[in-house]
């Protein structure tokens, strides 16, 4: 008898497949419809969640240090993440500010808690509470956590000032740097196979 684990459905158009085990770099495609059914997956759950875990320490560290030191005739300024939106919120720019504060924080920060609650449990083949609503607002955030715009955008303002002031790069900048890579890391990851991976607990 199969159960419901051992079977994988076609997204598109409902095709019912056996699942097997896929090699590295493998990839299943539907024979009806060519949609990807399964991929290999090549970080385990432990490594998605040192990985997460490492995320959220690098996220803590970003929003606290400073991004830039601005010098201007020996006298200078740093400024964290959240004291550019805060100036510029007072500057009158309310809606740059607001979308930063989403973008960079809270859209990010629940990526990061909401994929390492799903892990957390997955560790021990189990779903987390509210598995389902879990999933689905990964899938939902996933394009609004957009860090690497951000690094982008502060690399040329950090090159333009470079006329005016010294600016002298803080520690921010690099561990934002370094959460940029770490987000493509588990944005890569497909959090479907978690569905295969867990079952309900029949507590
Ligand atoms: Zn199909």
């Amino acid at each position: 008898m199969h159960t419901a684990q051992d079977l994988i459905v076609c997204e598109h158009c409902d095709s019912v497949y056996r699942r097997r085990t896929l090699a590295r770099g493998e990839v299943a495609d539907c024979a009806v419809c060519g949609a990807v059914l399964d991929r290999h997956q090549w970080v385990s759950i432990d490594g998605q969640f040192a990985l997460i875990v490492t995320a959220f320490i690098v996220f803590v560290i970003a929003n606290v240090s400073p991004i830039v030191t601005l010098g201007l005739s020996g006298m200078s300024a740093a400024t964290t993440l959240w004291g550019a939106v805060i100036a510029m919120w007072n500057d009158g720019a309310q809606i740059v500010a607001f979308l930063s504060a989403m973008t960079l924080f809270f859209f990010p920060l629940s990526q990061i808690l909401i994929f390492g609650w799903v892990l957390w449990f997955a560790r021990s083949g189990r779903r987390a509470p509210w598995f389902a609503q879990a999933m689905t607002a990964l899938v939902s955030v996933k394009p609004w956590s957009m860090i690497e715009v951000f690094m982008l955008g502060t690399l040329v303002a950090v090159v333009k000032a470079h006329t005016y002031f010294d600016v002298v790069p803080g520690a921010g900048i690099w561990a934002f740097g370094v959460l940029t890579l770490l987000i493509t890391v588990f944005s890569s990851l497909d959090p479907r196979e978690l569905w295969t991976l867990t079952r309900e607990d029949k507590a």
